[in-house]
């Protein structure tokens, strides 16, 4: 075990369990077993590696949750943390300010695109799409646009899990049993180039989706439509790329029509595409605001936030209403230590990672595509560091898999038991490794995968449901 030792807090693994199944409720929880579950329990981590409760070493296939940028166990992230506690642990952002957040704020609008230079930080990515969606309400009805409130959001999309960011999300799995704000919110076709119709090309597809959103424009009324919300690559829905041109199409008619293009940077932010940033330098598109979380800390501290364009807060200053207040805040908004954090992460991110991200990236995607001969599998799609392997029925109709099936659940299990951590999201399998992982790393994740995917043919096969 490569720990720096046990925490004063540890427990014994099967004493953590026991606890869990009677105390713990965990995240994304089935009815079923809702406050009696245990699950894989993570001891300590190093580098690109995790180690679970029987001290077994696993490849930390998804950094977290697409978080954990700069890696395991750094030792300069967790002193600065350590020390800024010990300086100051937490200032009431209500009417006082610490020096992190301000040298923070002013680092990442450095990075960010067009006049996107003023941040507002939040508690993770919910919390931050959250205020983007409430900014965009107080913006317009300070600006006497009080009907102007309609949030244009995708299927595939995940944006979080408040009430309003969770209304935008698009898997219908993440809203059979939840309530959503449904009337604030409209959704259009996903962009999943995998998932096209039949016989049209990519072309066709950009052009399609394109004019789904300028009919929708027509058909609701652009007075009636606050924001567009999109993520550069959609993560949680199957890092699906969509066709090129295609965002840049939508922000121009986003601009023609006075409605904010927020681009939810939550995952691709932080250096996942090589960049601080991807909407400009990726995708070639200036939003008017840009949501951020995760990579922010490489996901030691939470802490998440907006960037706001100098253009909108000149509008508000501007406006009849110079004593409407945002009254938007969070207790925990410009934590100390989070930003303290945040920016000793920059310094790895602006001081190697970020170039060695983008070194390994095409040899990651490169190695990933060789799983494509595997007869299960559809395609493996993906970009810089993070990418998605799609699951099939069968490869002449790419038809999914049944979905009680869960082979990406199957093929986790099997990967870990292998020593590789997946994240399953029901017939597929994403993998976005923490950056600094090397080539060599790299061909050890990407053969284990190919094995676990191997063992789930044969189980599916012997089973008789493939
Ligand atoms: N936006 C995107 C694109 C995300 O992927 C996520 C989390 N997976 C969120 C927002 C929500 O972030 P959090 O879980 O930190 O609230």
């Amino acid at each position: 075990k490569a720990s720096a030792g046990p925490s004063k807090y540890e427990v014994s693994a099967e004493a953590a369990v026991d606890l869990a199944k009677r105390h713990l409720i965990q995240p994304w929880p089935y009815s079923g077993s809702i406050g009696t579950e245990a699950r894989s329990l993570i001891g300590s981590g190093d580098g690109i590696y995790i180690h679970d409760g029987e001290g077994r070493r696993l490849i930390d296939g998804p950094a977290g949750m697409w978080c954990v940028n700069a890696g395991h166990r750094r030792e300069e992230l967790a002193r600065v943390m350590y020390d800024q506690a010990m300086e100051l642990s937490y200032n009431t952002p209500w009417y006082t300010m610490n020096s992190p957040s301000a040298v923070l704020a002013e680092r990442i609008a450095g990075h960010a695109p067009g006049d996107l230079r003023h941040v507002f930080f939040t508690t993770g990515g919910s919390s931050a799409v959250e205020s983007a969606l409430r900014f965009m309400q107080f913006y317009n009805n300070v600006r006497g646009r009080s009907e102007k409130k309609l949030i244009i959001s995708r299927g595939g999309a995940y944006h979080g899990s408040t009430y309003l960011s969770a209304s935008l999300n698009g898997r219908p799995r993440d809203r059979d049993w939840m309530d959503i704000a449904g009337g604030l919110v409209v959704k259009l076709t996903s962009p999943d180039p995998f998932r096209r119709p039949a016989a049209m090309t990519i072309e066709a597809f950009s052009d399609f989706l394109v004019s789904e959103f300028e009919e929708t424009v027509e058909r609701l009324g652009a007075d009636k439509i606050g924001a567009f919300v999109a993520e550069p690559i959609q993560a949680s829905g199957g890092v699906i790329v969509s066709p090129p041109n295609y965002l840049p199409r939508i922000r121009q008619i986003c601009r023609a029509n006075d409605i904010l293009y927020i681009s939810d940077e939550v995952v691709t932010g932080f250096g996942r595409l090589g960049e601080i940033f991807a909407s400009e330098s990726v995708f070639g598109l200036s939003p008017d605001i840009i949501t951020f979380a995760k990579g922010v800390t490489s996901g030691y501290f939470p802490l998440g936030g907006m960037i706001v364009s100098d253009r909108l807060l000149a509008d508000l200053r501007r406006s009849n209403h110079p004593d409407a207040m945002y009254a938007h805040g969070l207790t925990y908004s410009s934590h100390p230590v989070g930003c303290a954090v945040a920016l000793a992460n920059l310094d790895l991110l602006e001081n190697g990672i970020l170039d060695h991200a983008r070194d390994v990236a095409p040899y990651f995607i490169e190695e990933m595509k060789t799983l494509e001969d595997l007869p299960l599998v559809g395609e493996v799609r993906g970009i810089g560091l993070m990418a998605c392997v799609e699951c099939v029925a069968d490869r002449e109709s790419n038809n999914p898999l049944q979905l009680d099936i869960e082979v990406g659940k199957r093929i986790d299990a099997h990967c870990y038991a292998l020593g590789l951590l997946v994240r399953p999201l029901i017939h597929m399998c994403v993998m976005s490794p923490p950056l600094i992982i090397t080539r060599e790393q790299i061909d050890d994740m990407v053969a284990i995968l190919r094995e676990g995917i191997s063992r789930t043919m044969e189980d599916l096969r012997r089973e008789g449901v493939w």
